[in-house]
């Protein structure tokens, strides 16, 4: 193995990190923490109701569609198709295979099944703070519908996410399974890298990371036997975090009831360590990476998921990636090894 001991420059002088999983860079800028800070530094922090009457997640409320929530509690969690989605499934076979090929422009026709997955009948609970068997019921159900979802031949890719607070037009606690018939370019770059890496060393990248990052500690937030959270060395967002299974897993599916439960304790430990440092409910956006339906991919370790909170100071003042970020690479002030720190709530 190589040397674990990251150079001290590497905390002081502006740099460039390479994420081996994307093949891009961050620039990473600590010299940069020594500016005045002009920002405001209002917390936003709401507290919401167990239950809300206008929240159509909420017991016995009404939906868009008219359809009704559960009133009995004992039905949480459970999900329904999102009928607005981003992707519907293909009406016919004439739609299903619209193209178009222009002189510079290309098309072709999405689909797929958009789902919301309610995961609580409390309004205010997180996957968190509700007790831990009702956490597990939901990542039961993730189970249940990627491998429903999976079984439909039109569908090439699942993903899951969570909005928390961002991005999210509800409070209630819920998430959405997006499945299309196709794979982002993004996350076939990712697989790309990932069999590249199993090709030349017969090894797992992510696991090969994971087992790194426990013996070196400074990047880990958190770990167990299964699963270990760190922040990348090439995290891009200031508190971005990446739970990754010590042993190699695809999907879901591949996941052993002992490591359901502690793949849910990782989940709640990310989102009470931002909670806990920033003093309130932190918003953030996380989701699950899995290896596509169509059985490319499998065997390269792809499952795990990343978390990426949009905040830097405060929960009150979002992060944007702009300018530079948005033209060139992503940057951060916080190295990766301080955010690590402060979420493990050292200083
Ligand atoms: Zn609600």
């Amino acid at each position: 193995m190589k040397d674990t001991r990251l150079p001290d420059w590497l905390q002081k002088y502006n740099h460039v990190r390479f994420n081996p999983l994307t093949g891009q860079n961050v620039l990473v800028s600590p010299a940069r923490l020594n500016r005045k800070w002009a920002g405001a530094s209002t917390e936003q922090c709401e507290r919401l109701p167990a239950f809300d009457p206008t929240c159509p997640f909420c017991p016995g409320n009404q939906r868009a569609n008219n359809d009704m929530t559960p009133k009995d509690g004992r039905f949480y969690p459970f999900y329904f198709i999102n009928d607005t989605g981003a992707v519907v499934p293909p009406s016919d076979e004439v739609l299903a295979s619209l193209q178009y090929e222009g002189a510079f422009h290309s098309a072709k026709i999405a689909f797929g099944i958009c789902e919301v997955v309610v995961h609580h009948h409390r309004h205010d609970f997180t996957l968190a703070t509700m007790p831990q068997e009702s956490a597990v019921s939901v990542v039961n159900m993730w189970i249940q519908r990627y491998r429903e979802l999976a079984d439909r031949a039109f569908i090439r890719s699942i993903n899951i996410f969570e909005n928390y607070l961002f991005g999210a037009s509800q409070k209630h606690p819920h998430n959405q399974i997006w499945a299309a018939n196709y794979i982002s370019p993004s996350q076939k770059v990712v697989l790309g890298n990932l069999q590249g890496y199993l090709d030349n060393r017969s090894a797992c990248m992510l696991q090969d990371i994971a087992a790194f990052e426990v013996e070196v500690k400074e990047r880990v937030v958190w770990s167990d036997d299964h699963f270990v959270i760190v922040v990348p060395f090439w995290a891009e967002w200031p508190f971005e975090m990446m739970i990754i299974p010590m042993r190699a897993l695809d999907s879901v599916l591949d996941m052993t009831e002992e490591e359901i439960v502690s793949f849910i304790k990782a989940y709640s430990f990310a989102i009470h360590s931002l909670n806990s440092h920033f003093g309130g409910n932190c918003p953030y956006t996380a989701g699950l990476y899995q290896a596509p339906t169509d059985g490319s991919g499998n065997g390269c370790g792809f499952f795990h998921a990343i978390f990426r909170p949009p905040v830097l100071r405060s929960i009150g003042v979002y992060k944007w990636m702009v300018g530079y970020e948005l033209m060139a690479s992503p940057q951060r002030d916080l190295t990766p090894e301080r955010a690590a720190s402060l979420l493990r709530g050292e200083d």
